[in-house]
């Protein structure tokens, strides 16, 4: 059984809704996709039953806070893990340039020196670039550069159940890419907010999308199923009855508005 199981679906400036993170289940296995910003991502593991020597595999996709900062949060209390003997194998960590350069920097200064060593002992990092096959959790991936207008920001392409799954980051999705994208059966990408309340959350100006726009430019590249998130969190209560309302006009095949820790079935 596969799954994509969402432990956050909100933007970065969010507290009530998780930044945007999740896990692909694949048989009991996982590969953990961003971390959140904070030790909350700890939380949300132990919320789905997984302690955090059991976190084997983790792909970030960029350099923002929202992202890569609860990384920092479960590197602390894993490096006692390590210490201790408790872990099996190494923690491999998948991601681009920008990213392996980043997190042995930040951790060097966050932690004592043999928390350090014991960090550096222990992490795998494993630096991709564009079009870069990797196989993780018994399921082959090929990385995808984005090409973001902000930090390098990089995506992925999986087959899960013969099915074409792709992540798209947090940015609205460069035309470049249309072409690698098209017909898949699932898309995960961003949609800041309702194109009806782009007014009140400028999303354009940080390169976001609104439902609206992430809806048409999907529907035109015929995808089977988009899953939206990275979303502001004025409507929790009903984000996904109004988002759903919205993008349908716009989206003809499935659309899905995960909420924080709502699993996906694949
Ligand atoms: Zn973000």
């Amino acid at each position: 059984m596969a799954s994509i199981k969402m432990l956050g679906t909100g933007h970065g400036f969010t507290f009530d809704l998780f930044n945007t993170c999740f896990l692909i289940n694949n048989n009991n296995d996982f590969l953990l996709v961003d971390t959140g910003g904070s030790a909350e991502i700890v939380r949300r593991l132990k919320m789905c039953n997984i302690e955090l020597k059991d976190v084997h595999n983790i792909f970030i996709s960029h350099c923002h806070t929202d992202h890569i900062l609860g990384l920092m949060w479960m590197l602390k209390r894993m490096s006692k893990i390590f210490a201790k003997g408790n872990y099996a194998g190494k923690l491999n960590i998948y991601c681009n340039e920008e990213v392996s350069k980043a997190i042995p920097t930040i951790y060097s200064y966050l932690f004592p020196i043999e928390d350090v060593n014991i960090l550096n002992e222990n992490i795998q990092l494993h630096i991709l670039k564009d079009g870069d096959k990797f196989e993780v959790i018994n399921l082959k991936f090929t990385a995808i550069d984005m090409k973001a207008k902000k930090n390098d920001l990089l995506g992925f392409d999986v087959n899960i159940n013969n099915k074409r799954l792709c992540f798209l980051g947090d940015e609205n999705c460069n035309p470049e890419l249309y072409d690698r994208i098209r017909n898949s059966d699932y898309i995960m990408h961003e949609a800041f907010c309702l194109d009806v309340e782009e007014n009140i959350f400028k999303p354009y100006e940080k390169h976001h999308s609104t439902v609206k726009s992430a809806c048409e430019k999907m529907n035109d590249l015929n995808i089977k199923n988009l899953i939206l998130y990275h979303t502001e969190e004025t409507h929790i209560e009903n984000r996904k009855e109004l988002y759903l309302e919205e993008g349908k006009k716009y989206f003809n095949n499935n659309i899905l508005i995960p909420n924080d820790m709502e699993e996906i079935l694949i």
